[in-house]
């Protein structure tokens, strides 16, 4: 048996290890199954490139909880360590055997999805447990097993172990504050969080299964069952695979799976597969938008190497993309470190526009493959395009050829076409375009009618953020302006027909005009007692634009 001091720098490490590394004691678990993948996909690398002579089977992860002892274990069937690479990964604390390990392999193990990074992981464990031994079996022939013990003090023991299987089990001595980790529930509400679709099977006990019944079995007859291994992950999630494997439905059979509480279907989904200049994978999915901007409760997962780590993308995605839904995974993103820093870090900035770029393309090819279906979903998507016109200017340049403009009577011109549409008799006498629109169909009826009667195309825009993307149109394209139906700018445009009708007598016009002169202030208001056309109301009273967006 042998006996020693842990090798760091730091005297009291583990204090602050404990308190300071993981703000939250829950992810203790993530990170044991993190390295017992890492074991499972070493070995899975060692036995491909023939340098391991043992099978490697169908391994899998077990997590067990053992309420007498009070201990939590996660067994699995990787390369286990020899009593020297214990000394040498354990006892260094911040020595990375992953690292090490994709070091010495570079290209051939580069896409083996190993996970770990800073050689700390190991040591969360002491966030939840006053103890925690290490048995242990190289997949080495002729090592004998190993068994670590330490009590969360910078000393261990380290003596041989009896253990004939290959693999690693870790034991965790749960403390009496964090009793809560040997709950049944909580540990699996722990493993669907972090670890649903890790890449190695992970068992949590045991289900029962209802068989089909035998041939020949009466009604009454029970259908037999029988108990079979529970696994908790999905290890091939969707984002995985090439996008050439998918159908439709595999996506939408995979937004079920992230969103289980979700019942509406998603509108259109965004593969992304990249793997220069940076590594990401991921499927973004669009769902129904509604014109509410309150942060939902589904939001995009961020994953590294299969491993969950957050659901707050923000800084990574792009702000209005964050309402979008879906995952993004991608093992370049620096994980554990503040907000600010990622915004501020050169390959996440690269992320950020790489994702933008991939959402608008995909837009495009929707609206160019299929118009009608495109104008369909417009409603329902258009709060993210909108948004995303206004804070990215990239995006505007792009989403400058699928964005709509829907008019009153049902029709969605793209900005270009609405321009030819209307160029020839919407100009001012500056020649300036003036665009018409309504916020709202029955309010504004009668302008909405008088406009259309001289030949003017009306627009329809009614989301919350329009009049702010008017603001970045007019300052965009050259020479024109956004009036609404209602606004006395519409008297400016040119007119080819002069000719007033007017439903009132003379009289009338004049006993009229005094009363509204009375009751309405001239300097806010434009009082017009003839129409253009014989439909409209008997006068109409309108307000200057700049008014009326004045108040808003
Ligand atoms: P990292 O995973 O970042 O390398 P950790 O502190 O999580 O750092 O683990 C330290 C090292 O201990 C690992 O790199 C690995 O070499 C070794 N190790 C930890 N758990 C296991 C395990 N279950 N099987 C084999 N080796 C392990
Ligand atoms: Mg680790």
């Amino acid at each position: 048996m042998a006996k020693g001091s842990i090798n760091v720098s730091v005297e009291n490490i583990f204090p602050l290890i404990k308190k300071f590394l993981y703000s939250d004691h829950e992810i203790f678990l993530r990170e044991l199954i993190s390295n017992a993948t890492d074991a499972t996909l070493k070995l899975k690398h060692l036995t491909s490139i023939g340098e391991a002579k043992v099978a490697y089977g169908n391994p899998q992860i077990e997590v067990k909880i053992d309420k007498d002892n009070n201990t939590l274990h996660i067994i699995d069937q990787g390369i286990g360590m020899t009593a020297e690479e214990v000394e040498k990964y354990i006892n260094q604390v911040a020595f990375s055997g992953a690292e090490e390990f994709l070091d010495k392999y570079k290209d051939s193990a580069k896409d083996s999805g190993i996970i770990g990074h800073f050689g700390l992981g190991f040591y969360s464990a002491f966030m939840v447990a006053n103890k925690v031994e290490i048995i242990t079996k190289s997949y080495l022939e002729n090592e004998p097993a190993a068994h670590w013990t330490c009590d969360g003090s910078p000393e261990f023991t380290l003596e041989p172990h009896d253990k004939t299987e290959r693999g690693t089990e870790i034991i965790l001595h749960i403390t009496e504050d964090d009793k809560a980790f040997l709950e049944e529930s909580k540990i699996s509400e722990l493993l669907v969080k972090y670890n649903k679709f890790m890449p190695i099977p992970i068992k949590f006990g045991t289900k029962t299964e209802t068989l089909p019944k035998p041939e020949g079995a009466k009604e009454e007859d029970p259908a037999p069952t029988q108990d079979v291994d529970n696994i908790i992950n999905n290890p091939n999630p969707a984002w995985t695979k090439q996008p050439t494997d998918l159908e439709d439905e595999d996506y939408k059979s995979f937004y079920r799976e992230l969103y289980p509480m979700q019942f509406e279907e998603p509108l259109f989904h965004i593969h992304l597969n990249v793997d220069y200049p940076f590594n990401l994978t991921g499927i973004l999915y669009f769902p129904k938008m509604t014109n509410d901007l309150n942060v939902q409760k589904d939001r995009i997962q961020l994953y590294q190497n299969q491993v969950f780590v957050t659901d707050n993308v923000e800084g990574i995605v792009p702000e209005f993309l964050t309402m979008l839904r879906g995952v993004i995974d991608s093992p370049d993103i620096p994980l554990n470190v503040s907000r600010s820093y990622l915004q501020a870090d050169g390959a996440v900035k690269k992320i950020s526009s790489y994702i933008t770029r991939k959402v608008a393309d995909k837009l495009k090819s929707l609206f160019n493959n299929n118009r009608e279906d495109f104008e369909k979903k417009w409603d329902d998507i258009k709060i993210v395009i909108e948004y995303g016109m206004l804070s990215e200017d990239k995006f505007f340049e792009k989403a400058d050829a699928f964005a709509l403009y829907p008019t009153v009577d049902g029709k969605y011109y793209t900005y270009d076409e609405l321009y030819n549409a209307i160029k020839a008799k919407q100009t001012d006498k500056d020649d300036k375009l003036v665009i018409l629109y309504a916020s709202n169909k029955e309010e504004q009826h009668s302008y909405i009618e008088s406009a259309k009667a001289k030949g003017y195309e009306v627009l329809l825009l009614d989301s919350p953020i329009v009049s702010h993307l008017m603001q970045k149109l007019e300052t965009t394209k050259e020479n024109i302006s956004f009036a609404r139906v209602d606004a006395d700018h519409i008297d400016n445009l040119i007119k080819k027909d002069d000719t007033k009708i007017s439903k009132l007598s003379e009289e009338e016009k004049t006993t009229l005009d005094e009363l509204l002169k009375t009751v309405i202030p001239a300097e806010k208001f434009t009082v017009q007692l003839e129409a253009m056309d014989s439909d409209a109301a008997p006068f109409i009273i309108t307000q200057p634009e700049f008014m009326r967006r004045m108040k808003e």
